[in-house]
Protein backbone atom coordinates (compact mmCIF):
# COMPACT_ATOMS: atom_id res chain seq x y z
CA UNK A 1 0.00 0.00 0.00
CA UNK A 2 1.60 3.48 -0.97
CA UNK A 3 0.91 6.55 0.70
CA UNK A 4 -0.75 9.37 -2.13
CA UNK A 5 2.31 11.14 -1.94
CA UNK A 6 4.64 8.09 -2.72
CA UNK A 7 2.28 7.91 -6.00
CA UNK A 8 2.35 11.44 -6.93
CA UNK A 9 6.09 11.21 -6.82
CA UNK A 10 6.36 8.10 -9.00
CA UNK A 11 3.42 9.29 -11.92
CA UNK A 12 5.74 12.24 -11.71
CA UNK A 13 8.24 10.70 -12.93
CA UNK A 14 6.92 8.37 -15.28
CA UNK A 15 7.59 9.29 -18.93
CA UNK A 16 5.39 10.99 -21.17
CA UNK A 17 2.95 7.77 -22.00
CA UNK A 18 1.03 10.21 -24.51
CA UNK A 19 -2.88 8.76 -25.07
CA UNK A 20 -2.21 5.20 -23.92
CA UNK A 21 -2.56 6.13 -19.79
CA UNK A 22 -3.52 9.92 -18.73
CA UNK A 23 -2.79 10.55 -14.79
CA UNK A 24 -4.50 13.61 -13.26
CA UNK A 25 -1.47 16.13 -12.67
CA UNK A 26 -2.82 17.14 -9.53
CA UNK A 27 -3.98 14.25 -7.50
CA UNK A 28 -2.44 11.57 -9.68
CA UNK A 29 -5.56 9.52 -10.15
CA UNK A 30 -5.36 7.34 -12.61
CA UNK A 31 -8.15 8.00 -15.58
CA UNK A 32 -9.47 6.91 -19.09
CA UNK A 33 -7.24 8.11 -21.87
CA UNK A 34 -10.55 9.92 -23.49
CA UNK A 35 -11.17 11.97 -20.25
CA UNK A 36 -10.65 15.55 -20.28
CA UNK A 37 -11.14 16.07 -16.51
CA UNK A 38 -10.03 14.25 -13.64
CA UNK A 39 -12.57 12.08 -12.17
CA UNK A 40 -12.02 12.40 -8.91
CA UNK A 41 -10.64 16.07 -8.17
CA UNK A 42 -11.98 17.68 -11.25
CA UNK A 43 -8.86 19.50 -13.00
CA UNK A 44 -8.55 19.11 -16.85
CA UNK A 45 -5.91 16.84 -17.93
CA UNK A 46 -3.65 17.07 -21.19
CA UNK A 47 -5.92 15.46 -23.16
CA UNK A 48 -8.58 18.23 -22.08
CA UNK A 49 -6.15 21.06 -22.70
CA UNK A 50 -5.28 19.69 -26.10
CA UNK A 51 -8.66 18.90 -26.99
CA UNK A 52 -9.46 22.93 -26.18
CA UNK A 53 -12.24 21.61 -23.60
CA UNK A 54 -13.03 24.65 -21.12
CA UNK A 55 -13.10 23.94 -18.08
CA UNK A 56 -16.78 24.61 -16.05
CA UNK A 57 -16.01 27.14 -13.84
CA UNK A 58 -14.60 29.33 -16.87
CA UNK A 59 -17.86 30.65 -17.60
CA UNK A 60 -16.52 33.42 -19.98
CA UNK A 61 -16.08 31.16 -22.47
CA UNK A 62 -19.15 29.12 -21.93
CA UNK A 63 -20.80 32.36 -22.61
CA UNK A 64 -19.00 33.10 -25.55
CA UNK A 65 -19.65 29.64 -26.96
CA UNK A 66 -23.28 29.49 -26.20
CA UNK A 67 -23.59 32.86 -27.72
CA UNK A 68 -21.94 32.10 -30.81
CA UNK A 69 -24.39 29.10 -31.19
CA UNK A 70 -27.13 31.36 -30.82
CA UNK A 71 -26.35 33.65 -33.45
CA UNK A 72 -25.66 30.98 -35.65
CA UNK A 73 -29.19 29.74 -35.38
CA UNK A 74 -30.53 33.16 -35.40
CA UNK A 75 -28.52 33.80 -38.74
CA UNK A 76 -30.08 30.20 -39.76
CA UNK A 77 -33.63 31.49 -38.84
CA UNK A 78 -33.42 34.57 -40.94
CA UNK A 79 -31.79 32.52 -43.78
CA UNK A 80 -35.13 30.24 -43.77
CA UNK A 81 -37.63 33.26 -42.92
CA UNK A 82 -35.79 35.74 -45.66
CA UNK A 83 -35.91 32.22 -48.27
CA UNK A 84 -39.79 31.25 -47.17
CA UNK A 85 -40.65 34.97 -47.62
CA UNK A 86 -38.84 35.19 -51.39
CA UNK A 87 -40.97 32.23 -51.91
CA UNK A 88 -44.11 33.17 -51.05
CA UNK A 89 -43.43 36.45 -53.01
CA UNK A 90 -43.02 34.45 -56.07
CA UNK A 91 -46.39 32.98 -55.53
CA UNK A 92 -48.40 35.98 -54.66
CA UNK A 93 -47.01 37.69 -57.90
CA UNK A 94 -49.51 37.85 -60.58
CA UNK A 95 -48.30 38.82 -64.06
CA UNK A 96 -51.05 41.66 -65.90
CA UNK A 97 -52.68 39.68 -68.66
CA UNK A 98 -52.44 42.96 -71.19
CA UNK A 99 -49.08 43.56 -70.58
CA UNK A 100 -47.17 41.29 -69.19
CA UNK A 101 -45.69 43.16 -66.27
CA UNK A 102 -45.18 41.35 -62.64
CA UNK A 103 -47.57 43.11 -60.22
CA UNK A 104 -48.34 41.98 -56.26
CA UNK A 105 -50.79 39.34 -55.97
CA UNK A 106 -52.66 41.67 -53.29
CA UNK A 107 -53.06 44.09 -56.71
CA UNK A 108 -56.50 44.47 -58.67
CA UNK A 109 -55.42 46.44 -61.31
CA UNK A 110 -52.02 46.66 -62.97
CA UNK A 111 -49.93 48.97 -61.80
CA UNK A 112 -48.61 49.86 -64.74
CA UNK A 113 -51.41 49.77 -67.35
CA UNK A 114 -54.47 49.54 -65.29
CA UNK A 115 -56.34 46.10 -66.91
CA UNK A 116 -57.77 44.29 -64.14
CA UNK A 117 -55.91 41.46 -62.92
CA UNK A 118 -57.65 38.18 -62.84
ZN1 LIG B 1 -7.25 14.68 -9.83
ZN1 LIG C 1 -50.65 45.57 -67.38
Amino acid sequence: MTTFFERFKFYSTLPNLGDIMVYCSKCAEELPENAYFCLKCGTRTRNGVTAGISPPWNWEKQLEQTLSTVVKEMEKAVESVRKSINKSNQKISVSCSSCGEKNLGSAKYCYKCGSELK
